[in-house]
């Protein structure tokens, strides 16, 4: 079985001679405890926090030992009550060929109810991230206008979609190519859409959203928090829920210059985890997985195969290589 573990922390970007796939041997699960053949494995833009020393809401990663993540795989042996070969689990022993973990930290899934991969993305972690960040931390409410950057990736594509399946007055998007505008815009029904690298964010919002903007939600940080305070409504509400354009700097990033437009507007900033909002989980699904069947709410997923490119799908979120979830399929 085959491994990834972290060697060295990065700084800055991060650099293939920081990781290392690594043989390791199959333990066979001991009481309460089973052993998965993984067949899905999540790359998210956090775990680049987890490969940090400094202290956050997740723990770093550990030099020298597997890294984690989110993973769907098969049980092949079971020491655990209710679990048995040929269940399907949603776990968190990822960046691993075969994991054996606790059964109490696995949740089983149902692989003819969804493609088994949408459990780590549409239907998993990344949407309830996008269904709680809108709903419950940016106030959505039918009629506002809302902005979302990043929004051709898991999160941003899912939050335009909600936000327009719920009733919004006109939903804009940001990403960082054309070919992702265009999906925005043809496929995912946004009213307007940028490419953030063909001119500077805050005269590209501008002309996007002329009557300003109800609602932002951030998924990027930097320039885009700052061109969104400065569009941002009466009663304007911004869910923070990531900041990738600073994952990888080296040196604090400025904060926005436009901070008094929140006393004009009586604005509201608000960060969230999603970690804190799996009540929702239910509703989430009761709510969003029948617009996913009827195809009203569309995704997209970027495979990529191999244990020995999970790494380069990981580097690949953080340089855009993908368009919504990013997966990798063992
Ligand atoms: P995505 O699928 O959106 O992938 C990340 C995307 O970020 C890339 O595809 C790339 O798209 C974009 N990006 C990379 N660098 C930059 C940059 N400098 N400026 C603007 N865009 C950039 O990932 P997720 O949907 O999983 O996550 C989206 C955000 O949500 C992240 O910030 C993540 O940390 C956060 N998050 C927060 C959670 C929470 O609980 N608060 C939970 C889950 C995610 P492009 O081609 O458009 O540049």
């Amino acid at each position: 079985s085959r491994e990834w573990h972290l060697l060295s922390r990065p700084v800055g970007w991060p650099k293939p001679d920081d990781f290392a796939l690594v043989d390791a041997e199959i333990r066979q699960p001991g009481p309460g405890e089973v052993l998965v053949r993984n067949k899905y494995l999540s790359v998210d833009p956090y775990m680049r926090g987890r490969m940090s020393a400094a202290k956050s809401y997740a723990a770093p990663f550990e030099l020298g030992k597997a890294m984690q993540g989110g993973a769907v795989g098969e049980v092949i042996a079971s020491g655990a009550e209710g679990m048995a070969p040929g269940d399907h689990v949603l776990h968190f022993g990822g960046w691993r060929e075969y994991a054996t973990i606790d059964a109490q930290h696995a949740v089983k899934v149902d692989p003819d109810a969804a493609p088994l991969s949408t459990y780590l993305g549409v239907l998993g972690m990344t949407g309830l991230t996008a269904y709680a960040g809108l709903l419950r931390t940016a106030s959505f409410k039918e009629g506002d206008s809302v902005f979302v950057s990043g929004a051709a990736g898991a999160v941003g594509s899912q939050v335009g979609q909600i936000a327009r399946l719920k009733g919004a007055s006109r939903v804009i998007g940001s990403a960082g190519s054309d070919e992702k505008v265009k999906l925005l815009v043809e496929e995912y029904g946004f009213d307007a859409a940028f490419n953030y690298k063909n001119g500077p964010v805050s005269e590209q919002l501008r002309d996007a959203a002329p009557d300003g903007v109800d609602v932002y939600f951030d998924n990027v940080g930097g320039d885009h928090l700052e061109a969104a305070i400065g569009q941002l409504n009466q009663g304007g509400r911004i869910a923070v829920c990531g900041m990738i354009s600073v994952y990888n700097n080296t040196e604090p990033a400025p904060g926005p210059k436009n901070l008094t437009r929140l006393i004009q507007t009586r604005g509201r900033i608000e960060g969230f985890l999603v970690g804190d909002h799996y009540d929702l989980q239910p509703q989430f699904v009761a709510e969003v997985g029948p617009w996913i069947r009827s195809g009203e709410l569309k995704y997209r997923e970027t495979v990529v195969e191999g244990i020995e490119n999970n790494l380069e799908a990981f580097l690949g979120v953080l340089r855009g290589d993908n368009t919504g979830k990013m997966i990798v399929k063992l």
